[in-house]
């Protein structure tokens, strides 16, 4: 975690839950056909709750 970094979904992990769009504090986590999405990267300041927060590790920063 880091200035720069940005959240990572990884699709073929992510179930879809909705807790990282619920936690992070930027709103700039969706879900987009169940699936969580970065959709507004230029909101995310990498503080990684959303990553902290996902039962099964779906989301890195990178
Ligand atoms: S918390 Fe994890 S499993 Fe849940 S929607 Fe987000 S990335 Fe997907």
């Amino acid at each position: 975690m880091g200035a720069g970094q940005k959240a990572v979904v990884d699709a073929a992990t992510c179930t879809g839950c909705g807790i990282c769009v619920d936690v992070c504090p930027h709103q700039a986590l969706e879900l987009v056909d169940g699936i969580a999405k970065l959709t507004k990267p230029e909101l995310c300041d990498g503080s990684g709750e959303c990553a902290d927060a996902c039962p099964v590790q779906a989301i890195t920063l990178k």
